[in-house]
């Protein structure tokens, strides 16, 4: 009796992995949508549109046919002095206003967004989602995206975590590169960011700290970079639009 009881609930278990795994690659924009509305107000503070013509410039540089221009991506930042930065479901990006301040030059923070649009790209930012994704899924298949039930599920079992392989994290930094080359025609502020952050500091932010051998990342930015044939030009100062300076 108890055996087949850990055996339904064991299979139970694998089944929502299996759909988890599944639904990261090929779930419907529509419920991602629904999902990041829910865990975008966790985030205290959140504002919107200042920093919305450089996200446009960005766009524009990101290949036609990726999946990135679906999204309709939208750039917060929130109210929070932890340098983070996070690409949630339905194409909301965070940026938080902590990350804002530690910035050097525009172009370290296009590298920061190009990054984060990689994760779109590779459509791997659900991951983090972890087993929970799997029970939206099915909740909103039986009863729709805006129903009741898929409300709760969400609200019990999704909590967004940074949960990126460390394949994926090299996958998102080489789009943001490539942005990030497309639009300067030069490599520069790719690399000051990461080597402040996660060199030169004891408690690297967490969402850098994810990736286990910073210098590797670094290293290999670099390598993409110098393979790119284009050298490190001269970075844009980079100012905080007045609505978010404090
Ligand atoms: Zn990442």
């Amino acid at each position: 009796m108890v055996s087949g009881l850990i055996l339904i609930v064991g299979i139970l278990f694998l089944a929502l992995g299996l759909i988890t795994d599944l639904s990261v690659k090929k779930i419907p924009l529509k419920v991602e949508r629904v999902i990041g509305e829910k865990l975008v107000p966790g985030f205290p503070g959140t504002r919107l549109g200042s920093l919305d013509p450089l996200l446009n410039q960005i766009m524009n540089k990101v290949p036609e046919d990726s999946i990135v221009h679906k999204y309709g991506v939208k750039l917060y930042s929130y109210e929070s002095p932890e340098i983070n930065a996070l690409a949630m479901p339905g194409g909301r990006i965070l940026i938080s206003e902590g990350l804002l301040n530690a910035l050097e030059s525009e172009n370290e923070l296009v590298m920061v967004l190009g990054h984060e649009l990689g994760h779109y790209n590779q459509r791997d930012h659900l991951r983090g989602l972890g087993r929970g994704l799997g029970m939206v899924v099915l909740a909103s298949l039986i009863t729709g995206p805006n129903s009741r039930m898929t409300d709760f599920v969400m609200t019990t079992f999704l909590s967004f975590q940074l949960n990126y392989s460390r394949a994926q994290e090299r996958s998102a930094d080489e789009f943001g590169v490539e942005l990030l080359i497309k639009h300067y025609g030069h490599g520069g502020g790719s690399i000051e960011f990461f080597e402040r952050l996660l060199v030169n500091n004891p408690h690297p932010p967490e969402f850098l700290s994810t990736h286990p051998d910073p210098e590797n990342r670094i290293d290999h930015i670099r390598e993409l970079i110098q393979n790119s044939g284009v050298g490190m030009g001269e970075t844009v100062p980079f100012q905080i639009p007045a609505e978010l300076a404090k």
